[in-house]
């Protein structure tokens, strides 16, 4: 069984959210485990339609203090009241528009689990410190600073995500990804590590084949529903 996530990020309205929901819902019956991650907006919509649902409902952030003078931010215990059961963390847009630092990510992984929330922490390097062969160091002080002291394999998931790969297209070759699971199944024994970048139902396969990858978290592919399905439906 692996652990397919949806990141919808700030891409659809509320009647696209709940269109797209109530196709995935009605034609997914997968051994798959299913996560969707709307924008918070419409936690309670979403929570309502999942209800009966085998797929479960996950942030796309939060803030590192619980509760306070915080304007704008989201709180784990919100997350909580809701049911979502994960959280993504230091996604490369949040790192990189929202300023993110490794610290800023490991406190949100740290309240996360405190809370009973598995945070998905993103990791992943830019194009440029690929060409520099840059990618095992970067990836390296990454899990070494953004995971918190409280994680342990059964309560964070890892997503590596080569930030050249995200809404790009052009998703790394399976020859790059064998090296770099095995590098991050050496360094993060028994941890639940997905793959994101440019996934669709044509390459989905051949990256879930890969050993060390338990799952997939998906950007634009999975704002279409036959395609998200499609993915879903791949068995191992
Ligand atoms: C993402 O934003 O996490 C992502 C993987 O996007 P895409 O699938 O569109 O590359």
């Amino acid at each position: 069984m692996k652990l397919i996530v949806a990141n919808w990020k700030m891409s659809l309205d509320m009647a696209a959210t709940k269109k797209l929901l109530l196709d995935i819902k009605q034609n997914i019956n997968s051994e798959n485990q299913i996560v969707v991650c709307p924008s918070s907006a419409y936690f309670d919509m979403v929570s309502d339609l999942l209800c009966d649902s085998p797929i479960s409902m996950g942030a796309q952030n939060c803030f590192y203090e619980k509760q306070g003078a915080f304007t704008g931010e989201t709180s784990v215990l919100t997350l909580g009241e809701f049911g979502c059961k994960y959280c993504i963390v230091g996604h490369s847009e949040r790192r990189s528009i929202f300023g993110e630092t490794n610290d800023i990510v490991s406190k949100k992984a740290a309240l996360c689990i405190e809370n009973n929330i598995i945070p998905i922490v993103c990791i992943g390097e830019t194009a440029q410190e690929n060409e520099n062969g840059q990618t095992k160091a970067i990836l390296t002080k990454q899990i070494k600073e953004s995971l918190p002291q409280t994680s342990t394999s059964e309560n964070i998931v890892i997503a590596y995500e080569p930030i050249w790969a995200i809404g790009t297209g052009k998703s790394a070759t399976i020859e790059e990804l064998n090296e770099i699971y095995e590098f991050l199944s050496t360094e993060l024994p028994g941890h639940k590590l997905l793959y994101g970048g440019s996934v669709t139902p044509e390459n989905a396969h051949n990256i879930l084949a890969i050993k060390g990858v338990s799952g997939l978290l998906i950007g634009g592919a999975s704002l279409d529903a036959q395609k998200f399905e499609q993915i879903c439906k791949i068995k191992y």
